[in-house]
């Protein structure tokens, strides 16, 4: 059965304004709440590709915080915080740590038009010392209470509408950032997810959509 046209356009609306330059990098973070709260912030501001590592092996599972918003964003998983700090590096992203340091600056002081990975650190021990070593640089959210940090997912929130704004005023959103084949490839499979994985398990290229999102080709 054909998606339906207004979902269909709805999900070109939502990809159109992603951002293949932003990302969220966490470092074992593993309370499900948080990671399912910090993927529903990515998913509100734009962000299309989330990074994780988890020391513990066992992926938290997502609660009910993420509100669905899990199936619009992908989640990368890397064994370990090297790799995936090398990784980003070599996809050209400037990495700055969420982390407490004298070196710290004020999270505003970042220019996150450029490509921009945000690392959050553990709810406990927060950003490692190998981590925030490996980083372009680290920022703050300056806190003026009794408490001494906020919840992680706070803290991605708070940064990650800075980037928003900011990319807002460049008018990042205005015109689709992602390539020709991603954009076709990603729009076929939220449209039409259990035929994606279909094809997928044949090894098959998806066919070409319609105007209102019909299936109009079918390879042979
Ligand atoms: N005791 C930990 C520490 O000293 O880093 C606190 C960890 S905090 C609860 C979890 C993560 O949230 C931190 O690693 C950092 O990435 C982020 N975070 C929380 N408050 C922050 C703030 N004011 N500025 C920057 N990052 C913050």
């Amino acid at each position: 059965m054909n998606v339906l046209p207004k979902r269909y356009h709805r999900i070109k609306q939502v990809l159109e304004k992603r951002q293949p330059d932003l990302t969220v990098l966490t470092e074992d973070v593993h309370k499900p709440h948080n990671l399912s709260a910090i993927i529903r912030t990515c998913d509100a501001v734009g962000i299309l590709d989330v990074h994780s590592i988890n020391e513990t092996d066992e992926f938290p599972t997502f609660s009910q915080v993420s509100q669905g918003s899990d199936k619009w964003i992908f989640l990368h998983t890397h064994p370990d915080i090297k790799t995936a700090i090398s990784y980003l590096k070599s996809q050209n992203f400037s990495i700055y740590a969420a982390h407490f340091t004298e070196k710290s600056l004020d999270y505003r002081h970042i220019d996150y038009t450029q490509p921009t990975a945000i690392l959050l650190g553990a709810e406990k021990w927060g950003v490692t010392e190998d981590a925030a070593e490996l980083v372009d640089g680290h920022i703050i959210i300056p806190m003026l209470g009794m408490v001494q940090s906020l919840n992680v997912s706070v803290a991605a929130a708070v940064i990650l509408f800075e980037a928003q704004r900011q990319r807002l005023a460049k008018k990042m959103y205005d015109t689709c950032r992602l390539n020709s084949d991603r954009y076709h490839e990603i729009l076929f499979e939220w449209s039409y997810p259990n035929l994606a994985t279909a094809y997928q398990n044949k090894g098959e290229k998806y066919p070409s959509l319609g105007e209102n999102g019909q299936i109009i080709q079918e390879n042979s």
